[in-house]
C-alpha cells in the first residue's frame, strides 16, 4: 500500500486505546471507521474524544473550528461491512489471545487483501498474530502509548513475516499523525514492557520485602532518577492485573527466572486491589 493512497483508517475496538487512535488519525485528516460491538461503547468513545479535543483546544493545540471537522471524520459502526472501504486498519480489542485471533480472522475477510493490518497488542507475539491472517507480510504491531493523544511514541513491531514495504509505510504513517515511531523486532514485551515491567516488579519486591514503603520507593525514583511518576504509582495507573499479566508473558516467553512475577502482585490481584480502577492498589483512591 502506498502511503499517499491511505485516506481511510479502520480502528477495531473503541475503548481506552481505540478512541485515542481514532482521535489522532481524525485530527491528522484521515477518515476513520471506528468499530465496536455495541453502540454504547461507540457513544462513550465519541464523548471521550470530544472531551479530549476540548482539552487540546484549551491548551491551544487545536483550533475550536476544527473540533466538528475532526469529529465528523469519525464514522462509528457496529457492522463489519464498512471496513471494506479502509486503506489501513488498527486492531485495539482487549488483550486476550482468543479474542484477538477471532477479531483478526473476521477483519481479515472484510479488509481488502492489499491493506496493512496492525495490532496495538502490548504483549502478544505479533508473529503469532500475523500467522493467523491471510496477509502475514502486511501485518505488524503498532503499539501506541496511553493516553494516545498525548504520548508521542509508537513502538512499531516487526513480525518475522512483515515485509519491508509494510514496515516503512507504517513508520511513515506514524509521522503523518505526528507520532514518533521507534522500530523494534517482535520479542516478548517488545522494548517498552520488557524494560518497564521488571522495574515495576522490582519496586513491588522492595515493598514486599520491607526495604521501603510504596511512597519511599516512588520518591527515590522520582527525585533520584528524575522519573515523572514513581513505578508503583504507574503500576496503579496501568492496573496491577495488567502488570502481572505482562510479567507472566516475559517469564513464560524467556523461561528465565529473572522475570519471576513478584508474589505481592499476585496477592494484590487475588484481593482485587487492581490499582486506580478498583480504588486500591499500592495507594488508595477515594471514589
Ligand atoms: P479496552 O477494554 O478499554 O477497549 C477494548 C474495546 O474493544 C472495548 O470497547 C470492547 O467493547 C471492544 N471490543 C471487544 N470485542 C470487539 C470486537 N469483536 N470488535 C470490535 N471491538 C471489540 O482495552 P484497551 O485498554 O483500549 O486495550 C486495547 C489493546 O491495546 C490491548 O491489546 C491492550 O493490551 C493494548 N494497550 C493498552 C494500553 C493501555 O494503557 N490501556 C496501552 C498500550 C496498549
Amino acid at each position: 500500500m502506498i502511503l499517499d493512497t491511505i485516506k481511510t483508517v479502520a480502528v477495531l475496538g473503541a475503548g481506552t486505546m481505540g478512541n485515542g487512535i481514532a482521535h489522532v488519525f481524525a485530527k491528522a485528516g484521515f477518515s476513520v471507521i471506528l468499530r465496536d460491538v455495541e453502540k454504547r461503547f461507540l457513544d462513550r468513545a465519541l464523548e471521550t474524544i470530544a472531551k479530549n479535543l476540548d482539552r487540546e483546544i484549551k491548551k491551544g493545540k487545536v483550533a475550536e473550528a476544527e473540533k466538528p471537522k475532526i469529529l465528523g471524520r469519525i464514522h462509528p459502526t457496529t457492522d463489519m461491512t464498512p471496513l471494506g472501504r479502509a486503506d489501513f486498519a488498527v486492531e485495539a480489542v482487549p488483550e486476550r489471545l482468543e479474542l484477538k485471533l477471532a477479531v483478526l480472522e473476521e477483519a481479515d475477510k472484510v479488509l481488502r487483501p492489499e491493506i496493512i493490518l496492525a495490532s496495538n497488542t502490548s504483549s502478544i507475539s505479533v508473529t503469532a498474530l500475523a500467522a493467523a491472517t491471510s496477509r502475514p507480510d502486511h501485518f505488524l504491531g503498532m503499539h501506541f502509548m496511553n493516553p494516545v493523544p498525548v504520548m508521542v511514541l509508537v513502538e512499531v513491531i516487526r513480525a518475522l513475516q512483515t515485509s519491508d514495504a509494510t514496515f516503512t509505510t507504517t513508520l511513515a504513517l506514524c509521522e503523518k499523525i505526528e507520532k514518533k515511531p521507534v522500530a523494534v523486532n517482535d520479542s516478548p514485551g517488545f522494548v517498552s514492557n520488557r524494560v518497564l515491567m521488571p522495574l515495576i516488579n522490582e519496586a513491588a519486591y522492595c515493598v514486599m520485602e520491607g526495604v521501603a514503603d510504596a511512597q519511599a520507593v516512588d520518591a527515590v525514583m522520582k527525585m533520584g532518577m528524575n522519573h515523572p511518576i514513581g513505578p508503583l504509582e504507574l503500576a496503579d495507573l496501568i492496573g496491577i492485573d495488567v502488570c502481572l499479566d505482562v510479567m507472566e508473558v516475559l517469564h513464560t516467553g524467556f523461561a528465565d527466572s529473572k522475570y519471576r512475577p513478584c508474589p505481592l502482585l499476585r496477592k494484590m490481584v487475588s484481593a482485587g486491589w487492581l490499582g486506580r480502577k478498583s480504588g486500591r492498589g499500592f495507594y488508595t483512591y477515594p471514589s
